[in-house]
């Protein structure tokens, strides 16, 4: 049973598809302007999360998220790079999917992109405009937000706390300050499409509403995004697409918290940036997305050396034990008998992960239950002997945190693990024929390169520092 905070209903409600085992799920992507920075790493990890675990919950979940290549910020940034808004627009596309596949995200179901749903925003907005819920002025189309009678439902503001802040910019001719533009008419030298409305481009919200709708349809499960986009943009998607539809747009409404970065620490060791790019030149990012985890996703995080280093400590505690569990798997295991304390443990842990991350996808306790694993298997490949069977457990165990968080273990250094494997069989070879310097270079090469050997009674153990 999983419970998801609703920011809709302000509290953790047990969830309920609307098609028996199936999830229909929308996250607002990033507006392709620029290289994606660690912010807009956050909602990309913590919602792979959930989506890995509804899948192995046995959900067949689909997940969209687009890409906003419409906008003020790409005719701006077109403009100062010198090329094309669609050329600048698949450049950053191109970027975020490095970005994206680095962290170990799995590829969406559905990247829709606005400019390839003009034809349906224009006739969602017609219908907008036929049922009154809309009106041209000035070759603008405005959403007429009074109409929405629950309006401010979900970032919990009435109509008169929103009157106070609302104003009308110049330009703008508008029945009412709170309404927001659905098309927006084009200026001399920007991007702009014909409409029955004269030329012009979408306004920002509309794209979602119509993009969800195409993608998805009408109501969906889970929508989701950062917490900064509960309003407007969550909240006029709301309204345009429930005064469309006449149907509630989305069951659970799903925003993760700020990060926090804290520059002048980061400085010293990290650099003083924050695209992700720049700090996956110096940080792996499998360390990186253990960091997002350790922290509920709906709390703040900060981002800083302290916090990065504290990462680095903990995956690499996760890499060794799992590390020497493979290397025990692959030698001598003398115990015949499983082991039935290991058994009831790793149940236990198991269950605890599942626990955890029923309750809204709590990751920082589920890392706390992964690092439980790690000194039981500690404990227990430091043995002697040991089972197959035990150890094939405490293996299956890894795997299921490997799954379901996306933080995989494989080796991110130049030297691969076979390189290590047959350099090791090569020093053995010299200490037999007591070469004995080759011996020592090999081991001093491995160690300059972060791999340190051990000498065991069930041979030689390597392992990474
Ligand atoms: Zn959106």
């Amino acid at each position: 049973m999983i419970k998801i905070y609703n920011t809709l209903t302000q509290q953790k409600e047990i969830f309920k598809p609307i098609e028996e085992n199936k999830v229909k799920m929308y996250v607002c992507g990033p507006t392709v302007y620029n290289y994606i920075h660690i912010g807009n790493a956050r909602p990309i990890i913590v919602f792979d999360v959930v989506r890995r675990y509804f899948e192995y919950a046995g959900y067949d979940i689909t997940y969209v998220s687009n890409f906003t290549d419409v906008d003020d910020k790409i005719i701006k940034a077109s403009k100062e790079e010198q090329i094309s808004p669609k050329e600048l627009t698949d450049k950053y596309i191109e970027a975020f999917y490095e970005d994206y596949d680095a962290l170990g995200c799995q590829r969406a179901d559905q990247n829709p992109r606005v400019s390839d749903y003009i034809t349906e925003i224009i006739e969602f907005i017609q219908k907008l405009i036929k049922e009154e819920f809309a009106y041209e002025s000035n070759g603008d189309v405005y959403f007429r937000t009074r109409k929405k009678e629950d309006y401010g439902k979900l970032s919990k503001q009435s109509i008169d706390d929103l009157i106070s802040g609302a104003r009308i910019e110049v330009g703008e001719d508008k029945e009412d300050p709170l309404d927001f533009a659905l098309w927006k008419k084009a200026k001399p030298g920007e991007i702009s499409w014909d409409s029955p409305f004269g030329e012009g481009r979408p306004g920002w919200h509309i794209e979602c509403s119509v993009m969800a709708n195409e993608t998805l349809g009408q109501t969906i499960d889970i929508h989701a995004g950062g917490q900064d986009l509960t309003f407007p943009h969550h909240e006029n998607e709301i309204a345009q697409s429930e005064c469309h539809n006449h149907a509630t747009f989305s069951n659970y409404w799903m925003h993760n918290g700020f990060i926090n970065i804290d520059g002048t620490k980061m400085s010293k060791s990290l650099g003083n940036f924050t695209l992700l790019k720049d700090i996956r030149a110096t940080v792996y990012p499998m360390i990186i997305r253990l960091f997002m985890l350790s922290v509920h996703y709906r709390t703040p995080i900060n981002f800083s050396s302290e916090t990065i280093e504290l990462a680095k400590t903990n995956y690499a505690k996760i890499k060794v034990a799992y590390e020497n569990l493979l290397f025990r798997l692959n030698n001598d295991m003398l115990e015949p008998i499983l082991n039935n304390d290991i058994v009831t443990k790793v149940n236990d842990n198991i269950a605890y992960l599942e626990t955890q991350l029923n309750d809204d996808f709590n990751t920082a306790n589920a890392l706390t239950g992964w690092y439980d694993l790690v000194k039981i298997t500690n404990v227990y490949t430091e043995q002697n002997s040991v089972n197959k069977e035990t150890l094939e457990l405490l293996k299956s165990g890894f795997d299921t945190y490997i799954k379901v968080l996306g933080i995989n273990l494989i080796s991110n250094n130049s030297v691969d693990d076979l390189d290590i494997d047959s350099l090791i069989a090569e020093r053995e070879e010299a200490r037999k024929n007591r070469d004995f310097a080759l011996a020592d270079k090999i081991r001093d090469d491995l160690k300059a390169q972060g791999i340190i050997l051990e000498d065991t009674k069930q041979g030689v153990r390597w392992k990474r520092i």
